[in-house]
C-alpha cells in the first residue's frame, strides 16, 4: 500500500486523522510541530514520540523528501535557484531571493504548466503534474534548511498555474500560514495567475489576506489573445470583473503583471490603452521586462523605453514599478534550469 503524504495535512485533518488510528489529539499537536515547524525529515528525529508510534508512522505515512539537485547563485545580487528532484522523479525550479525586508522564495505549484503563454519557458514541455501541498512546502522549507535563513515572503509564481491546482494550493496556504508551523504572514504570500476566472472567484471566497496577482500582458482583448491562449477562454472584461470582485470582497489591493515585450505590448498606444484599464481601479502595476526565451524571437524593451511606459502610467495616476531583476546571470528567464535539466 501506498504511504500517505503526512505533510499535506492541515492542522485539522492531522489530529483527525491521528484520532483515526487510536492516537490522541496532542500527539498529533506534536507531529505537526515537528513536521512544519521544525521542518524534520524523518520520524526518527520526533525524539518526544515513543519508539512505538514512530515505527507506526514509519509504516503507514511518509515525509516526502524534496532532495536539492543544483543550485546557483547569482554574482550580481545573491540570487540563489534551487533544482529539486520530486520523489516521482519530476525536477522544479524555485528561487530565493534576498530583500532588504527579507527573503522571499518564489516557488513552482506544477511540474510544466498546460497553459501555453508564448513567452514562457515553462509551458514549452507542457503540463507533468500537479505538485502536492508538501511539495509546495517542502520547496521552502529545503530552502530554510539548506540556508539556514528564515524565509518571510513567498510568490506563487514559479512553473505552473496555481488555479490550475486549487485544491492543493489553498491547503498549502492554510499549513504555510499556520500558527503551529512556519506561521507566515498571509499577507506576506502572493499568488499569481493567468486569470482562470471561476477559481478567481472560488478564491475570493476563502477569506485569505493573501494578494492576488494577474498576469495581464495585453491592454485589450485582442492583444492578451495574442501572448495568452487562456484569454480564448475568459475574455479580459470577465478577468477584470473577477479581480475587481476579489478586491472588493478581500479588501486586498490587486497587482497586475505586465510583461514588456518589445515592439508587441510596449507602444505608446499600449500605455494608453492600459492606463485607461486600470485608472480607475485600486491597484498595482508590475512591469517585468521580458526575458527572452530562446525558442521564440520576443526581445526586451531597452531600459528608456521600459522607462517611458512606466512614466506613461504615472501620469495617469497608477501606481507602478518596474520590477527589479534579480540572478540575471543564472540560467536567463525562469523556467530555463529545469528545461535543460530535463533535455539532458
Ligand atoms: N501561471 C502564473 C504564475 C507563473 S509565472 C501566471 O501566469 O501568473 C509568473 C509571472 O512571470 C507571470 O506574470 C508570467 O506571465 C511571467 N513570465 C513568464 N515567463 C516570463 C518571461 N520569459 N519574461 C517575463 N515574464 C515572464
Amino acid at each position: 500500500m501506498e504511504k500517505k503524504d503526512i505533510c499535506s495535512y492541515t492542522w485539522e485533518e492531522l489530529q483527525e486523522e491521528m484520532q483515526s488510528i487510536g492516537e490522541k489529539k496532542f500527539r498529533a499537536g506534536q507531529i505537526y510541530g515537528w513536521l512544519h515547524e521544525k521542518l524534520a525529515d524523518s520520524f526518527e528525529r520526533m525524539t518526544n514520540l515513543s519508539k512505538a508510534l514512530r515505527e507506526k508512522l514509519e509504516d503507514s505515512y511518509e515525509i516526502r523528501p524534496v532532495e536539492m539537485l543544483e543550485r546557483q547563485t547569482s554574482k550580481l545580487d545573491g540570487t540563489n535557484k534551487f533544482l529539486f528532484r520530486l520523489e516521482d522523479g519530476n525536477v522544479i525550479e524555485s528561487v530565493l531571493m534576498r530583500y532588504q525586508h527579507g527573503n522571499s522564495v518564489c516557488i513552482s505549484s506544477q511540474a510544466g504548466c498546460r497553459m501555453g503563454c508564448r513567452f514562457c519557458a515553462s509551458t514549452l514541455g507542457g503540463l507533468q503534474r500537479n505538485l502536492t501541498p508538501s511539495e509546495m512546502l517542502g520547496q521552502i522549507y529545503r530552502i530554510q534548511a539548506l540556508t539556514g535563513e528564515r524565509v518571510s515572503n513567498v510568490v506563487v509564481m514559479g512553473t505552473g498555474e496555481p488555479l490550475d491546482n486549487y485544491e492543493n494550493l489553498v491547503k498549502f496556504i492554510r499549513i504555510l500560514t499556520d500558527e503551529h508551523g512556519l506561521h507566515i504572514s498571509q499577507r506576506n504570500i502572493t499568488v499569481s495567475t493567468c486569470g482562470i476566472v471561476p477559481m478567481m472567484k472560488r478564491l475570493a471566497n476563502e477569506e485569505f489576506q493573501i494578494t492576488l496577482a494577474l498576469s495581464l500582458h495585453g491592454s485589450t482583448q485582442e492583444k492578451r489573445e495574442k501572448l495568452m491562449p487562456v484569454a480564448f477562454k475568459y475574455h479580459l472584461s470577465e478577468v477584470m470583473a473577477a479581480c475587481d470582485h476579489y478586491f472588493e470582497k478581500t479588501g486586498r489591493r490587486m497587482t497586475f503583471e505586465y510583461s514588456l515585450v518589445h515592439g508587441v505590448n510596449d507602444t505608446d498606444e499600449d500605455a494608453k490603452e492600459l492606463s485607461g484599464l486600470l485608472k480607475h481601479r485600486n491597484c498595482h502595476v508590475n512591469l517585468i521586462p521580458v526575458n527572452p526565451i530562446k525558442e521564440r524571437n520576443y526581445q526586451k524593451p531597452s531600459k528608456k523605453s521600459a522607462l517611458n511606459f512606466k512614466n506613461k502610467l504615472e501620469k495617469s495616476g497608477i501606481n507602478v514599478t518596474i520590477r527589479r531583476e534579480m540572478g540575471s546571470d543564472i540560467d536567463g528567464a525562469c523556467g530555463q534550469l529545469r528545461r535543460r535539466y530535463a533535455k539532458s
